[in-house]
């Protein structure tokens, strides 16, 4: 892997531990389990990881659970497998937001006995009216000026559960009139009669996120806190409630912009709806932008960690092309994934002067630079080739085979196509050739042969289904559907192929989960981690061998 530039977030820890500002830095990674990761929490994930592991420090695994209503277990198993996939462990055990609610619930009551904070009985519409927007201020509630005893009263009795469900809510006392909208007097905490997957029913009251974020950072001493852009916003209120309260330590918040990729969304709202709806085969359908997906499409994790290493940190929004991705998994899997030859759509071939019963156990290498030994190809009188491979009427630049015409068979004999035999439509159904017995390993006498196409033996080959993925959705920018629509406008009613009856060399045989392969001249594939086992195979192409992606 290529050295790491020196983004900004970097020199920033780097400065902090020379000024000795800090000793040891703690980062986290704090998703809400709302939704599986996708491509965009990996860019966060190796950031905040990955500068950790870097300085020697430490970074913390915490669910940013106070939305229950939205959260599960499963989101939550989820994406811990994908962190560790990603390859990355966290320091002690997880931590939960919801580990604070005690600690949170006792700063909101002194918040309120310092007179910061108030019980307002506004309805969320009315908030939003008395909020005003950008250009106008906003209006003091009437409610704001409540005495510390009834707000205590009232707090008290939201947090036994005496009103229903939106009826008031905990509110900072801040301005009503900062231009910044995040000051004027944003909630604390909601009452939500809902069950919770880590507390159970102990809450009726939940703190908002901006309560709950910065004095998390705080109790675990985190040192720089870094999120995306949307929440630079947020950062005069993170460091107001640090400010206010008897916090333990003041975590700073750094910004960075988000990872966007073309021809993807990266929203796990967006995602659940496509999973939801049945537009994809679930959370890891390999046509989505999921950790889960990208595993079972035959990514690695080193491949995901290189591309966020290359798109590098900014403070800039920008659109990364979907080639960048593909790069880092086309460099990797050149290296590191053995050779094997599957055909998918098979012509039978019959080598009519190769004699009956023989068969000859041809050595090819599983690596063409990597020394990962050779698997055996047993070559005999019948074969499978790929329809795409024989053309009665070539195009111009046609280097396969052609009626009476030869090519070679990858690491085996050159073959002449004799006669073509066809069935009652005409289709083609057996090609007839004929072998140079004097052509394994050097080229024909008198005459050159250009093309190599690749080839399995019949009677050994193991019978196999081929899943060809394209992009999910037609539109560079998937997010904007077509005037009054949404992005599912843009869904890609092509982008799974599903090809059975496809017939893969003997050492595919034995493939297991998740295992990649170059198919040569197919592309980049791997054993399913669901659907494939030994006698129904299942592949799915990851990558193809060339960038189709500016076309
Ligand atoms: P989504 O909109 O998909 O729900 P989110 O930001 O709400 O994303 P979180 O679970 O809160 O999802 O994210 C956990 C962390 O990952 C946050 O620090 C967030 O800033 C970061 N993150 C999320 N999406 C991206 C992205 N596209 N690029 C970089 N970081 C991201
Ligand atoms: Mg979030
Ligand atoms: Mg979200």
């Amino acid at each position: 892997e290529s050295t790491p530039p020196a983004h900004f977030l970097r020199q920033i820890v780097q400065a902090d531990l020379q000024s000795g500002k800090h000793t040891k830095i703690v980062t986290r990674f704090p998703p809400e389990p709302n939704g599986y990761l996708h491509i965009g929490h990996a860019k966060s994930i190796c950031l905040n990881f990955g500068l950790a592991q870097e300085f020697g420090g430490e970074c913390h695994l915490r669910f940013d659970d106070t939305n229950p209503a939205k959260e599960e277990q499963e989101y939550i198993d989820a994406i811990k497998q994908d962190v560790e996939w990603l390859g990355f462990q966290w320091s002690g055990d997880v931590r939960y937001a919801s580990d604070y609610f005690d600690q949170l619930h006792v700063w909101a009551i002194e918040l309120i006995k310092s007179g910061k904070a108030y019980v307002c009985d506004l309805t969320p519409e009315q908030a939003r009216e008395y909020r005003g927007n950008l250009t106008e201020p906003g209006k003091n509630s009437p409610f704001r000026d409540r005495s510390v005893e009834e707000n205590l009263d009232l707090f008290a009795r939201m947090t036994a559960g005496e009103f229903p469900d939106g009826a008031k809510a905990l509110r900072a006392k801040i301005d009503m009139a900062a231009p910044n909208m995040n000051l004027r007097d944003p909630i604390l905490y909601r009452i939500r009669h809902a069950h919770h997957h880590q507390t159970g029913d102990k809450w009726c009251i939940y703190p908002s996120y901006d309560f709950t974020h910065g004095q998390s950072d705080a109790i675990e001493l985190i040192t720089h806190s870094i999120c995306t852009l949307e929440f630079e916003d947020h950062r005069p209120l993170y460091e107001w409630f640090l400010d206010n309260l008897p916090v333990p330590a003041k975590p700073r918040q750094y910004e960075f912009a988000r990872l966007n990729l073309n021809y993807t969304v990266t929203s796990k709202r967006k995602l659940k709806q496509l999973v939801d709806e049945g537009h994809v085969n679930g959370w890891d359908d390999p046509r989505m932008s999921t950790l889960s997906a990208f595993r079972r499409r035959g990514y690695t994790p080193a491949s995901i960690r290189e591309f966020c290493e290359r798109i590098g940190v900014t403070r800039s929004d920008a659109v990364v092309d979907m080639g960048m991705l593909e790069f880092c998994i086309r460099d990797d899997l050149d290296n590191n994934a053995p050779r094997a030859m599957c055909v998918l759509r098979p012509l039978k071939v019959t080598i009519t002067n190769y004699p009956e019963g023989q068969v000859e156990n041809l050595s090819l290498p599983r690596h063409p630079k990597q020394d990962m030994g050779e698997r055996v190809l047993p070559f005999s009188r019948e074969l499978y080739i790929d329809q795409d491979d024989y053309m009665v009427d070539p195009p111009k630049g046609y280097k396969r085979l052609v009626p009476g015409g030869e090519v070679r068979l990858r690491g085996s004999y050159v073959i002449r196509a004799d006669e073509a035999i066809t069935d009652a439509e005409g289709n083609i159904v057996e090609l007839l050739c004929s072998y140079d017995p004097d052509t394994l390993g050097k080229n024909p006498e008198g005459r050159k042969v250009k093309g190599v196409i690749h080839w399995v033996p019949a009677a050994d080959s193991v019978e196999c289904e081929v899943r060809l993925y394209d992009r999910l959705f037609n539109a560079a920018n998937p997010d904007k559907g077509e005037e009054g629509g949404t992005f599912l406008d843009n869904i890609n009613p092509d982008s799974l192929v599903v090809l059975k009856g496809c017939r893969a060399e003997p050492s595919l045989a034995t493939a297991t989960a998740e295992e990649r392969f170059q198919f040569e001249r197919e592309g980049y594939f791997c054993a399913d981690s669901k659907d494939s086992r030994p006698g129904n195979l299942v592949f799915n192409r990851t990558v193809t061998l060339r960038d189709s992606w500016g076309q």
